[in-house]
């Protein structure tokens, strides 16, 4: 007999836990499965390169929701499960452990997996992803023996995990391919605040770093090759170089693929019947990147994705027109950022990075588009109502910091 589902989601992350809560929350009654590749209850991942890592939290503060919460609700979940294949015309999925489950909707939220590095020794023990709580729980075995890390990837995950492995005492050297740390996500100052930052909290931040490979001893590594033929001699290495979105059973089914991921339209609707998909792998036409197509890798958009596709899914769709938001700790530094910068915004600089208080306002067309701000929460929240009504303001009144936002 194949199982079967009202509605299933498909990934126990942020997005399908969500889902799940918003559908009962909105009064959906039907039978309710949330699936996930991870063995555990659905938790937090923002912790997993922080304060999990740091050890300042148990994983039982990470849990989304308590033990009791699913049972309650009637959600079925399905632990320790991947989806290998979808056949959207007789609404089933198969699983890797052989298993066939039918749906009456499928909801896709499986996000992406770190990506790794294609250089020899890319799989060797002591080279890391920080994903998964698994993922964190091997490196955190392997600290105590750990004296020098090499971090490649000057991303969030990468700049976290220096700062974590800087408070732990751990001799740091981060690498980063770009000319310049948060490249795909900031714009130059904030790139240069940080990485002056890392450097000063003792991080050997290298930049337009090549990796060739990853040297071995013992099956393990032991060091990292540049392409200038350096070897950078370490106990563990961190990979934090981007993911790559979880769809290959959705695409091979026909759904559509842009932007590395799933195309989904304002509703979260695939292009198959009765399939949505949502979060990191959801690229969706975003109104704060001017219509492109974009995937936004945030819990905050997987949460409201999933709001929205729950709305669609008990008879009263909204399109999706959420407000992009994020956050980075890393060490007393509070990154806030509120919008979406692309390549050719301007910026403005309000208040001094020496300070270690300021904020950078992006313009698009000479309209405030995004906020960083760091260690200034006020400007963040006040800043949001500006990128939400693309606000036209004199660039010489937004670089004051001494005139709050909420004036202009
Ligand atoms: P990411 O944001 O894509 O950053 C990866 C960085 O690594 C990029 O700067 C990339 O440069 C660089 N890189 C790529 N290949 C490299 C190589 N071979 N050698 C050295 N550097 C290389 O990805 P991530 O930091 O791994 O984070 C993964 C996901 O988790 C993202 O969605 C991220 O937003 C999310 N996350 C968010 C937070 C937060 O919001 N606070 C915290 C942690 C993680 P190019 O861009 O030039 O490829």
């Amino acid at each position: 007999m194949v199982d079967h589902y009202d509605i299933l989601i498909v990934g126990a992350g942020h997005g399908g836990a969500q889902a799940a809560i918003a559908l009962r929350q909105r009064g959906f009654a039907g039978t309710l499965a949330l699936l996930g590749n991870e063995p555990s209850l659905p938790y937090e991942r923002p912790p997993l390169s922080k304060d999990y890592l740091s050890g300042a939290k148990p994983f039982e503060r990470l849990l989304l929701r308590p033990p009791a919460f699913w049972n309650d609700r009637a959600v079925t979940l399905l632990p320790g499960r991947t989806v290998v294949a979808v056949d959207a015309p007789a609404r089933t999925v198969a699983t890797a452990d052989g298993a066939v489950i039918g749906y009456g909707e499928l909801i896709w939220a499986t996000g992406g997996r770190p990506r790794s590095l294609a250089c020899a020794g890319h799989d060797l023990g002591g080279v890391h992803a920080i994903r998964s709580r698994a993922d964190v729980d091997r490196l955190i075995a392997e600290l105590p023996a750990v004296t020098r890390v090499v971090v490649i990837g000057g991303g969030y995950i990468g700049l976290e995990a220096a700062a974590v492995l800087r408070k732990l005492d751990k001799q740091v050297t981060l690498l980063e391919a770009a000319p310049r740390v948060l490249a795909r996500v900031a714009a130059e100052p904030l790139s240069r605040f940080y990485e002056a930052e890392h450097r000063a909290r003792g991080v050997d931040l290298r930049l337009n770093a090549a990796v060739t490979c990853i040297e071995e001893h013992d099956g393990r590594a032991c060091g990292v090759r540049l392409a200038d033929d350096t070897v950078l001699a370490c106990d563990a290495v961190i990979v934090g170089i981007g993911i790559v979105p979880a769809v290959e059973p959705l695409l091979a089914a026909g759904a559509e693929g842009a932007a590395g991921g799933v195309a989904v339209d304002a509703y979260c609707r695939t292009g198959l019947a009765h399939v949505s998909a949502i979060g990191d792998a959801a690229a969706h036409a975003n109104a704060y990147a001017d219509g492109a197509v974009v995937r936004v890798e945030s819990v905050g958009n997987a949460n409201d994705q999933a709001a929205i596709v729950a709305r669609a899914l008990t008879g009263t769709p909204e399109p999706y027109r959420a407000l992009p938001w994020f956050w980075s700790d890393q060490y007393d530094l509070k990154l806030q950022t509120v919008g979406l910068s692309r390549p050719g915004d301007t910026t403005v600089l309000r208040g001094d990075p020496a300070d270690r208080r300021f904020s950078l306002v992006y313009l698009r067309a000479g309209r405030v588009a995004a906020l960083d701000c760091v260690n200034t929460v006020r400007d963040y929240a006040q800043g949001r109502a500006l990128v939400e009504r693309g606000a036209v303001i004199d660039p010489a009144r937004l670089a004051d910091p001494s005139v709050p936002l909420k004036e202009l």
